[in-house]
């Protein structure tokens, strides 16, 4: 057995490269290239999940519509194939102020598209074929000191003012959360059964199948440089909307720009979403005596009430995928080098999955890796499509984005169709939000944000009832 910083792992232990998710299945052998400049009606930058759902919703409801993804490295290749595998009802942004803006009734109508968004996907994979190991066990939020107790406890009040029924989320009584799961030192647990657990790579790999097989052009390898509005009152090319790649510049009706936490390398994008980074490692798979102890039987997802929060799942393998925030964020908005994630980062994992499932104490981890998510100055996702420029785009799903880019998907499908829906109707629809600071407040900014998280964690372990001031003060300065 090899050490990595105290931390247990297999001697085919590996660090970055691709995900745990590809290591599972094999990455995909790569597509062409753009083969020069061309003109299509909707061209989508980027292959993960944002931009195969547009594309998979448009060719549905339109087969005659042209469309072209653009992705650098393979469809797949980011955050749609690095992720904690949540399909989960959660929503990035805060409730108030999607209702200070369109209304309380448009966040509660906005909350229930998020539930029905759970299950379009498990209906679509079925549809399509696609085994992404989907399996809809819901989500267990545990609470494991006296602060987060309360935070649990004040959060299920408040989302029955939110629409909220007793059976999208409720706490459990002591016989049914130690029927679900042997957490250590678990004061309270909440389930919501509005989540599924997915392997995110064979869900990225088969709505990529899905979209060629409609007969949309998925160009990999492909770098998207610029974005270029519509000149309004031009004809001809000036008239098209563009994206300059490395290989070509395409032309079309609309460019829909998704490529989330990457977003900072486009031209002109640099303080639009704050690349933030996030971790995870898996175990080898644990025997049946080791799940025993710890139950999630129906594979319920699992996740602590921690401001430096951690989400878990249940592989179909009997593993434990665990993450949360490594080194949040690099200097500039760059994003990782090629998935590794630093061995501190792998310890500190290892330390918190060992915390509260003490029953993995010396499982061995045999894969980590980490991945890029986009946050907004506000915290709150946006979908969003100008007629007059030609120019669309989703994403700032912080760390709630497998089930909202289905979401995002259609109402672009919408927005292209200039179809008036319910979907268009939702708040997260058209809303503008303030860039980032330049550097280095923004370096500076969310170094503190998640040295305050950290302290306020450690504080409200040591048995404070209250949420820390810390806390206070870094959801202050995070603007969320
Ligand atoms: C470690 C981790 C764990 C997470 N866990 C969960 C979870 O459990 N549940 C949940 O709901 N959310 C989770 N998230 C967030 C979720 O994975 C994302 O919100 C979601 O996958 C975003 O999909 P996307 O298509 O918008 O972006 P991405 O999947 O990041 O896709 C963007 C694509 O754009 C490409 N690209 C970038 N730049 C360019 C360019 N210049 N030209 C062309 N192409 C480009 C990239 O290569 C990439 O393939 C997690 C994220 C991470 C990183």
């Amino acid at each position: 057995m090899n050490g990595l910083n105290g931390t247990p792992v297999t001697d085919d232990f590996a660090n970055g490269g691709v995900s745990f998710w590809y290591r599972q299945i094999g990455v995909p052998r790569r597509r062409a290239a753009l083969p020069g400049s061309r003109d299509y009606d909707v061209a989508i930058v980027g292959g993960g999940y944002t931009g195969m759902w547009t594309a998979y919703y448009l060719k549905k409801a339109q087969p005659d519509l042209r469309i072209a993804i653009l992705e650098k490295e393979f469809a797949g290749f980011g955050a749609s194939g690095r992720n904690g595998g949540w399909l989960s009802a959660e929503f990035a942004g805060s409730r108030r102020r999607h209702a200070a803006a369109r209304g309380r009734q448009a966040m509660i109508d906005l909350q229930h598209a998020m539930f029905a968004a759970v299950d379009e996907v498990i209906e679509v994979t079925r549809a399509e074929g696609i085994d992404a190991d989907i399996h809809k066990g819901g989500l267990l939020h545990v609470a494991t000191n006296p602060a987060q107790n309360r935070r649990l406890h004040a959060e299920l009040a408040d989302l029955r003012t939110w629409g909220f029924a007793e059976e999208d989320m409720r706490l459990l009584t002591r016989e049914e959360r130690e029927e679900r799961i042997r957490t250590a030192g678990t004061l309270s647990a909440a389930y919501s059964p509005h989540c599924a657990r997915i392997q995110p790579a064979k869900l990225a790999v088969g709505l990529a199948r899905a979209v060629t097989d409609l007969g949309v052009d998925v160009f990999e390898g492909t770098t998207v440089t610029e974005i270029r509005p519509r000149d309004a009152g031009a004809v001809g090319e000036a008239g098209r909307a563009a994206a300059v790649t490395d290989q070509g510049t395409v032309t079309a009706e609309y460019v829909i720009r998704a490529t989330e936490g990457f977003t900072a390398s486009i031209r002109g994008q640099r303080r639009q979403w704050l690349p933030m980074n996030s971790s995870m490692i898996v175990t080898e798979p644990l025997g049946e005596e080791v799940w025993e102890r710890i139950g999630l039987k129906d594979y319920e997802l699992l996740g602590d009430e921690a401001h430096a929060y951690c989400y878990a799942q249940r592989t179909a393998d009997g593993r434990i995928a665990i993450g949360g925030r490594g080194v949040p964020y690099r200097f500039g908005s760059r994003t990782d080098v090629r998935g590794a994630t630093q061995p501190q980062t792998v310890a500190a994992l290892y330390k918190i999955m060992t915390t509260l499932l003490p029953a993995t104490a010396g499982a061995r981890i045999q894969h980590s890796w980490c991945g890029v998510l986009g946050v907004p100055r506000d915290w709150c996702s946006t979908v969003h499509l100008d007629h007059a420029t030609g120019l669309g785009w989703a994403g700032g799903y912080v760390g709630s984005g497998v089930t909202t880019t289905n979401l995002a998907g259609r109402t672009l499908r919408d927005l292209v169709l200039r179809r008036d829906t319910e979907l268009t109707r939702l708040p997260w629809v058209g809303r503008q939000v303030r860039q980032w600071e330049p550097e280095p407040l923004r370096w500076m900014g969310v170094q503190a944000i998640y040295a305050l998280f950290r302290a306020a964690d450690r504080h409200e372990n040591a048995q404070m009832g209250r949420t820390s001031a810390y806390a206070r003060v870094a959801n202050l300065i995070s603007g969320r």
